[in-house]
């Protein structure tokens, strides 16, 4: 696959009335009809003075337009940039500077924010969730243009920026290469075809709902089930009429707290898919328990889309994210030194391969700091491939705790404090220590009504831990701080806690 444009135009022209979006309570939408739609607003583009390489910057709620919109800006050949709809107008100042888009799309009712913005370089438009809004309001009057953009599977196709967990955003430049190369392997691994139902909760404006479910969808000419938002029982109830669910750990954690969670209810389905946060080991056992379904696990980052993930056919193992995708190559580096390490040395993740970004938007320096000089991109995950072939991810290295000298992994202290009885989940940190540099602190969240108690956890874990890596504070807190992504924010636990040890 070359482009994600052309592959869904094959689709819709072997498709045709085949439906591509289904929405509850709202009409069916099909291949043939969002071509038409794509290449009205292909053609609104063009009116609007989008060029090849101009950035679409569009901040807009879920729906099928929004992934026409998506569709016409790759027909352009122009750079689809996707803000997240929960940055404030203040934010929506860094992006819009730093991308320097022809033309910003918002929803009609954030339209007053953004009205000062216009200028000659910058049309600003909208489009609403229903499909409402200035820019379907053109699309009605041009003339469809139908022949696309010839692209070159090195021509840009996206800026993604970053969710910001580790600092600023950066702005990811996506080539045409890396988005179709992925969705192919992904196809293949996850054996997707025409005949999937995929039930689709994500947001998209981040690699998991856009890049990931709705590219491998619109190329292998499936169904999606196209919600707003999650809500568990909805889930469970389209269950029975879809294939493939793909969700961030939150989702699984949420659905195992439905008692409908079962056997029955699930018995249509053919996968479940987790990524963009770790999945609690616990939560992949329950879920086979309760389903007889084992979650497959699979691991990426804006930069990379995806990088592994655990077999379609073999063993799924809790905990592990799998093995590298077809094409791609992964290695364990010294994060000092760089040397490769033996197998099951903890070290940075690095990759190279087709799925790996140009670089950084307007970030020349930053970019080849992330680079080896053979090519590969330097994840700043850490990790380690187990005995089994299998990736396993410790942590990032921004979230390494250098406690008296040594290096303090948070995921084997959270490992630990998450089998002790009454543990819901927790996160490790480390805080500014006098003597130790850094103090390692566990923040957890109780399961209800289990009376946990601070010296409890401690004793339970002590023994088990050098005393280095023992929990200094131990803090019972009833959520974890996460974005939308189910991303648990370490940034902001430390600079709550930052304090505590000094
Ligand atoms: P920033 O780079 O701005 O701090 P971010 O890294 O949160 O933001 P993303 O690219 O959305 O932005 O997230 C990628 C990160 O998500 C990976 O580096 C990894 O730490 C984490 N991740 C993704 N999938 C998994 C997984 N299955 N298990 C553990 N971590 C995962």
């Amino acid at each position: 696959m070359q482009n994600i444009y052309e592959q869904f135009l094959s689709s819709a022209q072997a498709l045709q009335g085949k439906t591509l979006f289904e929405r509850p309570g709202r009409p069916d939408l099909s291949y043939a009809q969002i071509r038409n739609l794509v290449e009205r607003l292909a053609a609104v583009l063009t009116d609007l003075g989008v060029t090849p390489g101009d950035r679409v910057a569009a901040q807009v709620p879920k729906s099928p337009e929004a992934i026409a919109l998506y569709l016409a800006t790759l027909h352009r050949g122009a750079i689809f940039l996707p803000l997240n709809t929960a940055y404030t107008s203040a934010e929506i100042d860094y992006f819009i500077d730093d991308a320097a888009p022809r033309l910003f799309i918002c929803a009609p009712d954030m339209l007053s924010q953004h009205e000062s913005r216009r200028c000659r370089e910058l049309a600003i438009e909208t489009l609403g969730a229903d499909g409402d809004g200035s820019i379907m309001a053109r699309s009605a009057n041009v003339i469809p243009c139908e022949a696309p953009h010839p692209c070159q599977p090195q021509d840009r196709a996206a800026i993604l920026y970053t969710s910001g967990t580790t600092g600023r955003s950066k702005g990811a430049v996506l080539t045409h290469r890396n988005l179709a190369s992925n969705c192919e392997a992904l196809i293949d691994c996850w054996r997707f075809t025409a005949d999937d139902r995929l039930i689709h909760a994500l947001p998209i404006f981040h690699t998991h709902g856009l890049f990931v479910a709705a590219n491998m969808a619109i190329c292998s000419g499936a169904t999606m089930v196209f919600l707003t938002g999650f809500d568990a029982d909805d889930v469970i109830d389209l269950m029975a009429r879809g294939t493939v669910l793909m969700g961030v750990p939150t989702f699984y954690t949420r659905l195992l707290k439905s008692p409908r969670l079962d056997c029955e209810n699930t018995a249509a389905m053919r996968l479940f898919v987790s990524g963009s946060a770790p999945l609690l080991a616990e939560d992949h056992r329950a879920f086979t328990n309760r389903t007889g379904h084992a979650i497959l696990e699979r691991y990426g980052l804006t930069e990379t889309c995806m990088i592994a993930s655990n077999p379609y056919d073999g063993e799924r193992i809790a905990g592990a994210v799998g093995m590298p995708l077809p094409g791609i190559d992964l290695r364990i580096a010294d994060p000092d030194t760089g040397d490769l390490l033996a197998q099951g040395d903890i070290g940075l993740i690095e990759v190279a391969g087709p799925n790996v970004f140009e670089g950084y938007w307007n970030m020349p320096e930053k970019t080849a700091a992330e680079f080896r000089p053979d090519g590969y991109f330097i994840t700043g995950d850490l990790g380690l491939i187990d005995e089994a072939g299998y990736l396993q991810i410790v942590g990032r290295s921004k979230d390494l705790v250098l406690s008296g000298g040594y290096n303090v992994y948070p995921k084997e202290i959270e490992t630990l404090i998450d089998d002790v009885p009454g543990v819901q989940e927790s996160a490790v940190i480390g805080v500014p220590h006098a003597d130790f540099g850094e103090a390692v602190v566990a923040v957890i969240v109780p399961q209800q009504g289990a009376g946990l108690t601070e010296a409890g956890v401690l004793s339970a874990i002590a023994p088990k831990l050098a005393r280095y890596k023992q929990p200094k504070h131990i803090i019972l807190i009833d959520e974890l701080p996460r974005n939308v992504m189910g991303k648990v924010q370490k940034a902001e636990l430390r600079s709550r806690y930052g304090d505590l040890a000094k």
